[in-house]
C-alpha cells in the first residue's frame, strides 16, 4: 500500500485533514489567478495561467509542509475585454470574477482559514481583484485577504530585462516570451513581433502607470504583442524564474511566520 503524501494542492485533501488544517494558527489559502487570453503568435492562450500556476507550485515545494498553506485550483479564464477580436480570447464578466472571489472567500472563512492570497499574474485584472478583496473582507471579517500580482516588487527586474522592456513591454513581449521559454519551450512559437512602440503621448500620460489610458490591444498591436520580443531567451526566462520564485517564497515565509494582519 502507498503512503499518502502531503499534498500542496487544497483539492487533493480530505475533508478531515481541512477541517484540521483550517483550526490552525495562520491557515492560509493561496488562489492563483490567470486568463486565457491571445498573447500573439507565440505564446500560448493561457500564459498569464501557466506562470503563476508553475511558479506557486515550485514555491509551495520549498515551504516546510508543516507550514498551514495551501492552494487552490488556478483560475484560469479572467477578465480579458481589451484583448477582444483576437481569437481564443475568453473572458468572464466583471461582476461574475467579483461573484467567484467572495462566494468562495465566504465558504473559505466559514471553514475557519484565516487568510487568502490572492496570486494573479494579468495585468488587466489587478484593480478587479482588489475592488473583490475588499468587498470579500466586509462580508468576511475574520478572514485577512491579500490581493497580489506575480510580477509586482519583484526585486532585480530591472537589470534582468532590457529598458525597452521595462518602457514599453506591456503584453507578450521579451518578459513573457522569454518566461515562457524556460518554462515550457515546446509552447512558444518562431514569430517575435515588435509592436505598440512610439507612441504618441502627450507629455506625463502614459499606457500605463500615473496617468494611465483604457486601452484596447486593437488600438496598439495587429499581432497582440504589446512591446518587442525579440531578444528572448531562455537565459532569461531562466534568471526570471529565479527572481519571481525567489521574491514569492520569501513574502509567504514572511507572512506564514508573522502574525500580520492580526
Ligand atoms: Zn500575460
Amino acid at each position: 500500500m502507498a503512503i499518502k503524501s502531503i499534498p500542496t494542492e487544497f483539492e487533493y485533501l480530505s475533508w478531515p485533514e481541512v477541517k484540521k488544517l483550517a483550526k490552525k494558527k495562520r491557515s492560509t489559502i493561496i488562489w492563483p489567478f490567470g486568463a486565457v487570453e491571445q498573447h500573439g503568435p507565440h505564446l500560448p492562450l493561457a500564459t498569464d495561467s501557466i506562470f503563476v500556476d508553475e511558479i506557486i507550485c515550485e514555491v509551495l515545494k520549498l515551504i516546510p509542509s508543516d507550514i498551514p498553506i495551501k492552494k487552490l485550483p488556478t483560475q484560469y479564464i479572467g477578465f480579458s475585454p481589451e484583448h477582444k477580436g483576437f481569437d481564443g480570447t475568453i473572458t468572464l464578466s466583471s461582476n461574475l470574477i467579483n461573484l467567484i472571489i467572495k462566494e468562495v472567500g465566504v465558504q473559505l472563512a466559514e471553514m475557519g482559514f484565516k487568510r487568502l492570497i490572492l496570486i494573479n499574474a494579468h495585468g488587466g485584472q489587478i484593480s478587479l481583484l482588489n475592488t473583490a478583496s475588499r468587498e470579500l473582507r466586509s462580508i468576511a471579517p475574520n478572514l485577512s485577504i491579500f490581493p497580489c500580482f506575480l510580477w509586482s516588487g519583484v526585486e532585480g527586474l530591472s537589470e534582468t530585462l532590457t529598458s525597452n522592456e521595462i518602457k514599453h513591454g506591456l503584453h507578450a513581449s521579451l518578459a513573457e516570451t522569454s518566461l515562457m521559454m524556460a518554462l515550457k519551450p515546446e509552447l512558444v512559437g518562431e514569430e517575435r513581433p515588435c509592436e505598440g512602440m512610439g507612441l504618441k503621448i502627450p507629455s506625463g500620460w502614459s499606457l500605463e502607470g500615473s496617468a494611465p489610458n483604457a486601452w484596447l490591444t486593437s488600438d496598439l498591436s495587429k499581432s497582440g504583442v504589446i512591446g518587442d520580443s525579440r531578444g528572448s531567451s531562455k537565459k532569461i526566462g531562466n534568471k526570471l524564474k529565479r527572481l519571481l520564485i525567489d521574491h514569492w517564497y520569501k513574502l509567504i515565509i514572511n507572512l506564514m511566520n508573522s502574525d500580520w494582519p492580526n
